[in-house]
């Protein structure tokens, strides 16, 4: 597929000077279906702007488009835009160049979307955990507005790391679906409180010191095991390392289409 611009920015939504919210809409054609916690492929020219922060080179050839994949947040029904939450990396090649897009400003959308990384293999009688660092968090926001949450007598909990409180996206949004829904509990984590500006009472530490302190055991009344839980995982290699780790050790196998499993991750 030719890649060109078929896309323009509706909507950007600052959280911090490295996270931005992204709503897109296609120009010319309509948003595919998709599976809750699926992605796509977002490209610019070489040649687009970079926000003055970035360390990578502005400029290049025209002809040269810099594609990488992302995660959808929006459910699957909102047909109006579709949104991603995008981390600036200064040393990179492409969010140096959407963090500097605008409303109106055009990009490029694969226009399908792909991955494995959905509800699709978890047993419908399975609570689920939710674990994410930063940007990780993408998938389960498509997961949760998609329906899964107030309608179902499973319980769902999300365990959300980031660096302080102002990076945590969703917060509001997390935090009123918490008051509405009995069966829904979010745990954000800040893993700088020393560098925190803002009283916080929450959580600190990583996501990995939550799970050893079975926060969510005590929340639930009840064990988590592998026969009643099936826990997510997505964001940084390390944390996925260190929790498929932990979780192994409590019997936690990755969901192998075969032989099954509780344990479902994607990597960035
Ligand atoms: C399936 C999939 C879904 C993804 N979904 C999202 C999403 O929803 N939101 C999102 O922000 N990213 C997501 N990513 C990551 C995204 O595709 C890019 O890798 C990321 O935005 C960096 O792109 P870049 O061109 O700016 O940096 P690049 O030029 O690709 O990378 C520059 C360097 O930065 C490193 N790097 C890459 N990502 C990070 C990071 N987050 N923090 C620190 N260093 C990093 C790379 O390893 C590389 O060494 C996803 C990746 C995959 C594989």
């Amino acid at each position: 597929m030719k890649t060109e611009f078929n896309a323009v920015v509706s909507q950007k939504i600052t959280i911090s000077s490295s996270l931005m919210i992204l709503q897109i809409v296609p120009v010319g054609w309509e948003l595919p279906e998709f599976k809750p916690g699926q992605f796509t492929m977002l490209a610019l020219p070489v040649t687009s702007p970079v926000v003055p922060e970035a360390e990578s080179p502005e400029g290049g050839d025209e002809n040269v488009w810099i594609r990488r994949p992302y995660s959808a947040t929006s459910a699957r029904d909102q047909k109006d835009y579709i949104e991603f939450y995008i981390r600036l990396v200064y040393s990179g090649e492409l969010t140096p160049r959407l963090f500097a897009l605008n409303t109106g400003d055009q990009l490029y959308m694969f226009p399908k979307l792909r991955g494995i990384l959905t509800m699709d293999d978890v047993e419908e009688d399975k609570n689920i955990i939710f674990i994410a660092t930063g940007t990780g968090l993408a998938p389960y926001m498509s997961m949760i507005r998609s329906g899964i949450l107030c309608r179902d007598k499973r319980k769902i909990a999300i365990i959300h790391g980031a660096l302080n409180s102002g990076d945590l996206g969703f917060r509001a949004e997390l935090e009123h679906l918490e008051k509405l829904c009995d069966n829904f509990s979010y745990i954000p984590v800040i893993s700088h409180q020393d560098t925190e500006k803002i009283p916080w009472g929450g959580k600190t530490g990583f996501v990995q010191n939550i799970w050893n302190e079975n926060v969510i055991d005590d929340i639930w009344q009840n064990d988590v095991t592998p026969e009643n839980t099936a826990v997510f995982l997505c964001g940084h290699p390390e944390m996925i390392r260190q929790m498929t780790d932990l979780l192994g050790a409590g019997g936690f196998k990755p969901y192998d289409r075969k032989k099954g499993g509780s344990l479902f991750y994607e990597d960035w």
